[in-house]
């Protein structure tokens, strides 16, 4: 489902991708972005090349517009993502609380890019909501809760950052959209796309790519940037993990890889490293679920793909206090990696018939 509404009350007004959206609220968030405002920009935890190109880019325009802006994540990131422009004024709320908490409190509109909910920002949330900042959701996850002002949310966005280009668009500024802007929107869109492949992908990204690319965005160096900077060990690590690592049960159509904390410290796991490993196990032909499991400090990260209808963000919120999207979703579990992995395949099993019924679908 998609809504476009900013705050309250239905009015349609024109369409973009055939999406109606809400001409007289998105005219109240023009109004309050036509004087100069002090802006916080968040997104989520451990931020990906979505949540950190759509913050950078929104930033980059906002600036052109004449605001203040901040960009605060909560979390660090991956250095493979440190090469977008204006990447160095990021703040790390974990690594600086209180200036990003004073910069939070101070400001006039409180964006929030790429998430649903505000735990999805941790402790940050507490203070975002306490603000007297207007806030403004820019998200495609689902189930969005009902906490900011304005809010853009489109469940069927292939990423955030198509609604970034989206809401310059409509603002009137397609035009302020430069190449640097255009890196930051495209890595947000290869990324969340699998690089073009999910069936997320649709003619509206591909035109906007287009769009971008009349702009001077070069594809090719945001793909070489993010895709090509593999260290040796990292490249060696991924080997360790498809090799010994790698369970495959293949009458559930499920394959699935788990790092222990002592595995972690072994191979001096940087943030970013096990990025895309899930990946992996779902190329693996006849498999359409796939899991990942990284055991930290008294608790479990998971990640879940899948393909067809199986929906890994009805799986992780039912068992792993997660969610997502339908095909690709996270979770986390308290307790021993054993103990997690013993649960996990417990449950799996009960899926069974929906996991064939996954494979069928696409096997057609
Ligand atoms: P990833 O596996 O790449 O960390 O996350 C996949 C998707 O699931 C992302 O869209 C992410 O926002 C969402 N996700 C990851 N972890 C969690 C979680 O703990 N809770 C919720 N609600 N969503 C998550
Ligand atoms: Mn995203």
């Amino acid at each position: 489902f998609i809504f476009y509404h900013i705050s309250s009350g239905y009015s349609f007004g024109d369409s973009i991708r055939g999406i109606k959206y809400n001409m007289t609220n998105l005219e109240k968030l023009k109004v309050l972005l036509s004087q100069p405002q002090k802006v916080v920009i968040t997104s989520h935890m451990r931020p990906d090349a979505d949540a950190l190109g759509s913050s950078l880019a929104l930033a980059l325009y906002l600036e052109k517009k004449g605001h203040s802006v901040e960009v605060i994540m909560p979390t660090e990131y991956p250095d493979f993502l440190k090469w977008m422009k204006s990447n160095a004024r990021v703040l790390v709320y974990e690594a600086d609380k209180a200036t990003s908490a004073e910069l939070i409190k101070d400001s006039d509109i409180v964006f929030c890019l790429d998430y649903n909910a505000l735990h999805r920002i941790g402790e940050m949330g507490e203070v975002v909501k306490k603000a007297k900042a207007k806030k403004v959701l820019i998200d495609h996850h689902l189930m969005p809760e009902d906490f900011a002002d304005f809010s853009m949310s489109d469940t069927n966005a292939a990423a955030t950052a198509i609604l970034i280009y989206e809401l310059i668009e409509l603002l009137g500024d397609n035009e302020l959209i430069d190449a640097s802007i255009g890196e930051c929107i495209y890595a947000g869109m290869m990324t969340d796309t699998g690089s073009f492949r999910f069936p997320s992908t649709n003619k509206q990204v591909h035109l906007a790519i287009a769009d971008l690319m009349d702009k001077g965005l070069d594809h090719s160096k945001v793909h070489q940037l993010i895709y090509d900077s593999n260290s040796e060990s990292r490249l060696r690590f991924l080997g360790y993990c498809l090799l010994n690592k790698l369970v495959v049960v293949p009458e559930l159509h499920m394959a699935y890889i788990s790092l222990s904390k002592e595995e972690v410290y072994r191979f001096n796991l940087q943030s970013g490293d096990t990025e895309g490993l899930v990946n992996y196990s779902l190329s693996i032909n006849g498999i359409v679920f796939a899991a990942f499991f990284k055991e930290d400090e008294g608790y479990v990260k998971m990640s879940f793909r899948s393909k067809g209808d199986f929906s890994v963000n009805d799986f992780s919120r039912n068992h792993f206090s997660g969610g997502g999207h339908k095909n690709a979703a996270g979770g986390r579990s308290e307790g021993k990696l054993q103990e997690v992995i013993k649960q996990f395949e417990a449950i799996a099993p009960k899926y069974k018939t929906d996991l064939i019924n996954s494979y069928k679908s696409l096997s057609k």
